[in-house]
């Protein structure tokens, strides 16, 4: 681990020459520049130069009004009042309405001094202490102690009132959270029954995705108060900050309870200890880290504080973050599909004024893979688009175009599949599925959807065991490794080609065939004879081969044609129907996410032709 800790007190010191540099200024050079004949008069005198017609230029603005006489001499001052017939008397009385010159010294000068100067010491004071930082630190990563940021928002109790049903899809996410809303109206009943809340639950989905709001939202259905600190904020701010802001939030929550609180990006601080990457060595974000731990494991199940976290990478974090009693629940909130896509356009869209004719389904299928912000910016640009031309109604035109302004963004960002492997990618998924619905003795899909997951899989298929399955016969085994060749060989069979899609496919497969050898003794070959010794069968299988060079070659050559056999069955089938395979992937294709009852719909419409 490397010490970083040396700089703790020079920062301080040198922070506390910019601040007193900075005050310095505002007590001396900015009155003398600004120093400007503004007389400060009551509202009465005001309506009284009205009444004489004695107002030169006028100035209205939200917390004063500013004003000259008609010589433009003296510029007056006055606070403003609630006056709904003021502009037509200020009109009538033949005053200008216009800029009042407040400061009679140059703008530029004044802003200089009192702005730019600071700012410019703040900067380079920070840039020389950074080289120096990095020269102590070894260059690793001493920019994250730089003043990147200086401001660190903590936390903001608030309660903007938004619900659930302010965020359009997320289904999954919401069902999950009404829980936590049901246990804050009701704790008692929980609390009889002997049942304890989750303390802590990790929203885990790709920025923008309305983490956030889902969080807001738990507190606005619940009508709780919501704390909310963003770890990336202060984690690069001074040492022992981020502790102390933690101890601090949840000092508040405790006293506030029952409530909410939201700690985004969790996976600043949350992330793996000695991960060797460049944060190895930061203690700041370890203390941090420490001090959140504390104080959830500080406090009983069921006082009411629920704390929310987000992360769009929930495999780095560490796991003692992810421990029972800690964060022990996750809720995916992912990117929304064509459906979602239409409602978050439609929740947005209420903010501006469409024209009549305005398709939000169009916009939705031609922003695939956007995320909720994005959607949301997609309208906001559009609008904008609208003010540009002149115009306060938002037509399809102007969201199309904005499409375009925003993709572009995203697009870099290697987020959003192509057209063609949308295509790829809803054959290779139909694949799965229909394959396992081909062989008798699968189970039936659930879901199948092509919006990328947080997993970093394109696309998944969601199968349901009927009913618990403890006992697997060699059938099913066979048949579910088919059911896993089945995206390659829909791959194959629509497109003549192959792709790298299909790996964690090929490892569950061979999985299944080596196990079916060395474990179930279901092959004739090796009858039942033990090959592998299973040391815990608990903790994920954790095996040893036992048998000879020989007898290892034989197996790896069954594996192979285990999974061969299945997988030329697999593609078997397909190439029979081919028909339905199309139909199914171009369905998918479009919809983006289906459900079992869809595909089973028209997998047996076509039967019936
Ligand atoms: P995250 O926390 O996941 O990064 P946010 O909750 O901050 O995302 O969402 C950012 C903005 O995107 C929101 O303020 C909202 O305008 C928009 N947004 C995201 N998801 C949705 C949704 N499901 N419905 C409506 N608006 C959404
Ligand atoms: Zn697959």
């Amino acid at each position: 681990m490397k010490e970083v800790k040396s700089p703790k007190k020079p920062l301080i010191y040198y922070y506390s020459i910019v601040l007193l540099i900075i005050f310095l200024f505002n007590l001396f050079i900015t009155p003398m520049i600004s120093q400007s004949q503004v007389v400060e008069v009551d509202y009465g005198r005001f309506m009284d130069m009205i009444e004489e017609e004695d107002i030169g230029v006028v100035q209205v603005e939200d917390t004063q009004i500013l004003f000259t006489d008609k010589e433009n001499t003296v510029v007056y001052k006055t606070g403003p009042m609630e006056d709904p017939t003021l502009t037509q008397r200020l009109h009538d009385s033949g005053a200008e309405f216009g800029r009042v010159i407040e400061e009679p010294t140059s703008p530029l000068l004044s802003l200089f001094f009192t702005t730019i100067l600071p700012i410019l010491i703040f900067v380079g004071l920070g840039q020389y202490m950074s080289r120096k930082l990095m020269s102590q630190a070894g260059g690793k990563n001493a920019m994250s102690f730089g003043m990147g940021k200086s401001s660190a928002k903590v936390y903001v109790p608030s309660t903007q009132g938004i619900r659930f049903s302010d965020v359009a899809g997320e289904d999954e996410a919401k069902e999950s959270l009404q829980e936590i809303v049901d246990y804050l109206h009701d704790p008692k009943k929980y609390t009889e029954a002997g049942a304890s809340m989750p303390k802590g639950i990790l929203l885990v989905g790709p920025p923008g995705t309305g983490k956030t709001m889902l969080a807001k939202a738990v507190a606005g259905e619940s009508n709780v108060p919501f704390f909310s600190i963003s770890v990336s904020e202060f984690v690069e701010m001074f040492v022992g900050m981020g502790a102390s802001k933690v101890r601090d939030l949840f000092k508040q929550a405790k006293e506030k309870a029952p409530c909410i609180v939201f700690i985004d990006e969790i996976d600043a601080i949350g992330q793996k200890r000695n991960s060797g990457s460049g944060y190895g060595g930061n203690d700041e974000r370890e203390q941090t880290l420490n001090q959140l731990l504390t104080e959830m494991d500080g406090f009983e199940g069921n006082n009411g504080v629920i704390i929310l976290a987000a992360t769009n990478r929930p495999e780095s974090l560490d796991p003692a973050l992810t421990r029972p009693g800690r964060f022990d629940r996750r809720v995916p909130v992912e990117l929304p599909d064509l459906k979602g896509r239409e409602e978050i356009l439609k929740v947005h869209i209420r903010k501006v004024k469409p024209a009549a004719d305005v398709d939000l389904h169009t916009i939705a299928r031609m922003a695939a893979g956007a995320s909720g912000a994005e959607l949301a910016n997609i309208v906001n640009e559009a609008a904008l688009r609208a003010v540009r031309n002149g115009r306060t109604i938002v037509c399809q035109a102007d969201l199309e175009e904005s499409i375009e302004v925003v993709i572009a963004g995203y697009q870099k960002k290697n987020a959003v599949l192509s057209d063609q492997e949308k295509r790829v990618v809803a054959y290779h998924e139909i694949g799965h599925a229909l394959v396992a619905a081909l062989q008798s003795h699968s189970a039936p899909v659930q879901k199948i959807t092509i919006i990328p997951r947080t997993s970093g899989a394109l696309g998944y298929t969601m199968q349901v065991e009927t009913g618990d399955k403890y006992l697997m016969t060699k059938e099913e085994i066979e048949d579910k490794i088919a059911t896993f060749t089945g995206g390659r060989a829909a791959e194959e069979v629509a497109f003549g080609q192959i792709t790298t899609g299909a790996s964690n496919d090929i490892e569950q497969a061979t999985k299944l065939a080596r196990a079916m050898i060395t474990r179930y003794g279901m092959t004739e070959e090796f009858d039942m004879v033990a090959m592998e010794t299973v040391n815990n069968r608990y903790l994920g299988g954790d095996s040893s081969l036992s048998c000879s060079a020989d007898t290892q070659n034989k197996i790896d050559r069954k594996v192979v044609e285990l999974v061969r056999t299945q997988h030329q069955k697999a593609k078997q089938l397909l190439e029979q129907n081919r028909e339905k395979l199309d139909r199914l992937a171009q369905f998918l294709y479009e919809k983006e996410t289906i459900t079992g009852e869809e595909f089973m719909e028209i997998l047996k419409g076509e039967e019936k032709e």
